[in-house]
């Protein structure tokens, strides 16, 4: 969403808020810490990747799909305070952690699946955009 945007302090801000809404779309938290851990993993390589790819900075040169990754990211960094220590909801900052806003839990398959299908539905978005940069660009 970050790269759609291009602004990169709209995409962190759009970021940090659509964390709101897709929590509290149902979707399927592990309840053993080291689905938290691997969720982190994979975020980190996801930023990572976004961070040093020569091929995104080339298409993305104000970096809005980097900030718009951190601030989608940001909220979550208080979930692993729960692996060094017991931590109750109601001691997380973020609304949609500490019982404000509803979290809605469903099973697995359906979290993959619509989560499978919004990632989809936004590559198909940057894929279009990058499509029409490419062919406004004089070669
Ligand atoms: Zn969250």
């Amino acid at each position: 969403m970050g790269y759609l945007i291009g602004n990169p302090r709209r995409a962190a801000l759009f970021g940090f808020a659509s964390h709101v809404v897709l929590d509290i779309a149902p979707h399927y938290d592990p309840d053993a810490d080291i689905g938290y851990v691997m969720d982190s993993l994979a975020g980190c390589t996801a930023l990572a990747y976004i961070a040093g790819s020569r091929r995104i900075r080339r298409a993305d040169p104000n970096k809005a799909a980097l900030y718009g990754a951190i601030g989608s990211a940001l909220p979550d960094m208080e979930l692993l305070r729960k692996l060094f220590k017991d931590v109750q909801s109601e001691d997380y900052m973020f609304p949609a952690h500490d019982g404000t806003l509803p979290h809605r839990q469903t099973h697995i398959t359906g979290s993959t699946i619509s989560q499978l299908l919004l990632l989809a539905s936004l590559l198909a978005l940057v894929v279009r955009k990058a499509r029409r940069l490419r062919l406004k660009t004089p070669t």
